[in-house]
């Protein structure tokens, strides 16, 4: 099957690591008969900096009818990080509906943790964000520019819509993996939104009988990441705590650059987008020492969601492989010296 993607690769090391991946993709193109058809878009900071806009106005138009969407990394030094984000990513994921955000945390054989006492494989959890709304809804303003009484508000949207639908999708999850589903809130302190969401889950829950339904407050669920990560299976969050305990959950499992992510349009009417965790890492864009297999993982991601298990389960399997082998080529980040190049040079010898 053939599947034509849009290639936005971005700022930083996004670039140069959607550039060196593209023989791997060859390799899994002759060896499983998928090719992706990258077609690339000079979207991001620079173009920002030079026309002012991260991408043009008719972007989600050019985007909508590719079967996917691969985007190395949005990010930019002379660039505010709400711009970025608000002109570039928040348009594509709430324009196409890709409401569910899912960020596998793995500790791969073969990497080490920073939390020294799980050393090995221990910890295999995936994070549902919701990803079109609630504190990231962009809904608010300022008042009283300069004055003492100035205030500014951002609010927090939960439609039932919205949330049943990230809810429903970690259950399924659930379902698929191990049975345990961990849902984070902060409904102590946020008595609407959050009060709403535990009674979304347990309406649920009710239909997922098989499911143990775990509730952990954000603030005691950033401790648990760090201080029992293996009991984790399945986390559902709102769009801010899952965006911040999910780079926890990237941290703990040895690296940002071994943190891959998709972003699923439900409905399958526009395409997802799959997107390493990591951001553009200004300090060593312009190196080739950019660790690729978030991004590469990233791909296997939109594979598998493109029903290309096979091809998505190779992929896995050699980044797994080349992990577990000490004598493989690694970059910086995971203490090696290798260059992102002899990663995915070695990566193609696995396929
Ligand atoms: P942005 O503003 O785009 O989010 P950032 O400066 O916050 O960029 P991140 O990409 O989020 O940087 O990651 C934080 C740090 O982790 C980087 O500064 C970099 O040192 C490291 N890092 C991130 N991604 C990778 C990678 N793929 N390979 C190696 N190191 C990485
Ligand atoms: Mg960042």
């Amino acid at each position: 099957m053939a599947y034509e993607v849009a290639s936005i690769p971005g700022d930083g090391i996004g670039p140069e690591v959607v550039d060196a991946i593209q023989p791997l993709l060859e390799d899994v193109s002759s060896a499983f008969g998928v090719e992706l058809e990258m077609t690339r878009y000079e979207w991001g900071s620079e173009r920002h900096l030079q026309e002012g806009a991260m991408m043009p106005d008719n972007g989600l138009d050019e985007l909508a009818g590719y079967d996917a969407i691969l985007l190395g990394a949005i990010g930019h030094p002379d660039v505010p990080d709400h711009v970025t984000l608000n002109n570039l990513l928040l348009p594509i994921r709430k324009g196409f509906d890709q409401a569910i955000c899912k960020r596998p945390a793995i500790l791969f054989d073969g990497v080490e943790s920073p939390l020294e006492e799980y050393s090995g494989g221990d910890i295999d959890f995936v994070v549902y964000r919701e990803n079109t709304e609630g504190e990231y809804a962009d809904m608010g303003g300022q008042e009283h520019p300069g004055h003492n009484h100035e205030v500014a508000v951002q609010s927090a949207v939960f439609t039932r819509t919205g949330t049943e639908r990230i809810v429903r999708a970690a259950f399924e999850a659930a379902t698929e993996r191990n049975g345990k589903l961990t849902s984070i809130t902060k409904s102590n302190a946020q008595a609407h939104s959050m009060v709403f969401w535990d009674q979304i889950v347990e309406e649920i829950a009710a239909e997922y009988p098989e499911v143990t339904v775990e509730r952990l407050l954000v603030d005691a669920a950033s401790m648990d990441f760090i201080r029992r990560p293996e009991e984790f299976d399945v986390v559902v969050a709102s769009n801010l705590f899952g965006d911040i305990l999910t780079d926890i959950g990237a941290i703990i499992t040895g690296s940002m650059g071994l943190a891959p992510s998709a972003n699923i349009n439900v409905s399958g009417e526009y395409p997802s987008m799959f997107e390493p965790v990591h951001g553009s890492a200004p300090d060593i864009a312009g190196d080739s020492v950019a660790n690729p297999l978030a991004t590469i993982l990233s791909v296997a991601m939109m594979l598998d969601h493109l029903g290309e298990a096979e091809a998505s389960d190779a992929l896995w399997a050699a980044v797994e492989e080349q992990l577990a082998d000490s004598d493989a080529p690694r970059t910086p980040d995971l203490s090696g010296s290798a260059r992102t190049e002899d990663v995915v040079a070695d990566l193609r010898t696995r396929i």
